[in-house]
């Protein structure tokens, strides 16, 4: 039972990944952005304070993620593994998940900041179905609509020039010492390097199986 954790600045390919392995292997794939973007479409205090740290690219505070966490973590059927997509972002929500689950490998996307601008900036999702897009290099058959769901695609409204310079700043600050502090406490790494922008996603995902399976983890 494969419990993992897909680590990234923000446009690595996280999501991408993740859910292309969720079809792979049977596993459920816990995307805390994800949550957050359906949360904020309710009406309720939770949801506007979470919105408003969404919108500048900041990290919304660990309490109210870990309890979302929990809550998720919660419902995963006995015997089913997961991987965990944007979790945790702080050391401070590694620690509380250390108290809460063993992790067996950490997927670690290793990708330039050029890239990532370069993708997130010209990132489309579908909103129906969460499928990713990209209008120059991960192109969907009809321009607008998802290949998979024919649902209509949108670009997040954090997917701007001055957000993504914060959340890459937010990564750079608070997420990345995570790297050294999973390193101590001698948890696997998958190391995955991304060169060129027009990498496909399913030779990525390839590479990642081939790794878990070396590990007995897939
Ligand atoms: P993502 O889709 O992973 O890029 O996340 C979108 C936004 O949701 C982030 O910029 C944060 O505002 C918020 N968010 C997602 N995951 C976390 C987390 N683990 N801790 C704090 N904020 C988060």
């Amino acid at each position: 039972m494969l419990k993992a954790i897909i680590f990234g600045a923000p446009g690595a390919g996280k999501g991408t990944y993740a859910s292309r392995l969720q079809t792979k292997l049977g596993v459920d794939v816990i995307s805390m952005g994800d949550i957050f973007r359906e949360l904020v479409k309710e009406k309720s205090e939770l949801s506007s304070k979470v919105k408003s740290y969404m919108e500048k690219g900041a990290l919304v505070p660990d309490d109210v993620v870990v309890e979302v966490l929990k809550a998720h973590l919660a419902k995963i059927s006995k015997g089913k593994g997961f991987i965990l997509d944007g979790f945790p972002r702080t050391l401070e929500q590694a620690k509380k998940l250390d108290t809460i689950t063993k992790i067996d490998v950490i997927m670690q996307l290793i990708v330039p900041d050029w890239i990532i601008i370069e993708r997130l900036s010209t990132r489309r999702i579908c909103k129906n179905c969460g499928t990713v897009y990209n209008v120059k290099f991960l192109k969907p058959k009809v321009e607008g609509v998802c290949d998979k769901c024919e649902g209509p695609l949108y670009q997040r409204s954090d997917d701007n020039p001055e957000t993504i310079k914060n959340r890459l700043k937010v990564y750079q600050e608070q997420t990345s010492p995570l790297i050294a502090f999973y390193k101590e406490k001698k948890v696997p790494f998958i190391e995955l390097e991304t060169k060129t922008l027009d990498q496909p996603p399913d030779l990525m995902v390839e590479k990642l199986l081939a790794e878990l399976k070396k590990r007995n983890l897939a």
